[in-house]
């Protein structure tokens, strides 16, 4: 039988599809009211909010994953058939587990419920999941969050990727510049389109945002989000980190769809 919570957090993500962003508001307050110490998966009685057996069910470390994308491969390779076709313009990606029922709702919890608990645990599962070497090899020079428009950003009150970057941060040293990327204008919300007009919604998107005084030219930067779909976000800002002569970027998400053409 299906979970109380899982039902309850489906329903909402079903209304906040049919009702768009004015209903966040609401949505924000039901979450507020879920069951302290409690799995959020399970409802069972739990010190985080996740209990260890949702936790060893949701993050499977044993899958094999493009090192250029993270998308889940059925064998060890090089680099997916996707990346061989068309790489992106970033140049390794670390994911903490696959974006699918009922996992997708940790993530929904977070950015529609503002938990902040969930964003330590879910900087830690990501934490976990990248190995030392990516910290002692070529350690990135600072963590930058994908930034929320201003608009999503006043309606949501917080931007879920750098709730994750600043553990991130804690648990690797490594500094989170949180306003070094904007967003030059509003974009539709990628879920909300279809594939192909996807990339012409972000082009140009992004910018660097130069009065910080720090540039990122000759750097390796690591961009931070919350979930990969189709990729073509962090494309984008990797492309115009590149163009400002970014020396490398890497990639660190809490989650991932199974494959990109899966939809939010
Ligand atoms: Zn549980
Ligand atoms: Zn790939």
């Amino acid at each position: 039988m299906k979970n109380p919570a899982a039902s309850e957090l489906q329903g909402l993500r079903l209304r906040i599809q049919h009702h768009g962003q004015n209903f966040l508001s609401k949505v924000r307050h039901e979450l507020a009211r879920a069951i302290p110490g409690a799995c959020l998966l399970c409802q069972q009685d739990s010190t985080g909010p996740v209990c260890d057996k949702c936790r060893q069910q949701t993050v499977v470390r044993k899958i094999h994953r493009c090192p250029r994308c993270a998308v889940a491969m059925s064998a060890p390779a090089a680099v997916c058939g996707q990346c061989l076709r068309h790489p992106p313009a970033f140049d390794l990606s670390f994911v903490g587990f696959c974006y699918r029922p009922p996992a997708d709702q940790l993530i929904l919890a977070l950015k529609f419920g503002h938990r902040t608990a969930l964003a330590s645990w879910l900087g830690q599962q990501l934490f976990d999941a990248i190995p030392d070497r990516y910290w002692q090899d070529d350690a990135p020079d600072c963590l930058i969050p994908v930034p929320l428009s201003r608009q999503r950003l006043q309606e949501r009150g917080f931007n879920q990727a750098l709730e994750i970057a600043r553990i991130l941060s804690r648990l690797s040293g490594v500094p989170v510049w949180p306003d070094a990327t904007e967003r030059l204008r509003d974009t539709q919300p990628q879920a909300s389109l279809p594939l192909s007009e996807r990339k012409r919604n972000l082009h140009q998107a992004f910018g660097w945002r130069a009065e910080q005084g720090v540039l990122p030219a000759g750097r390796h930067i690591a961009l931070v989000d919350d979930v990969m779909t189709s990729g073509m976000t962090l494309h984008e800002i990797a492309t115009m980190l590149k163009l400002n002569g970014a020396r490398r970027v890497s990639v660190l998400l809490a989650a991932r769809t199974p494959s990109p053409g899966d939809a939010l």
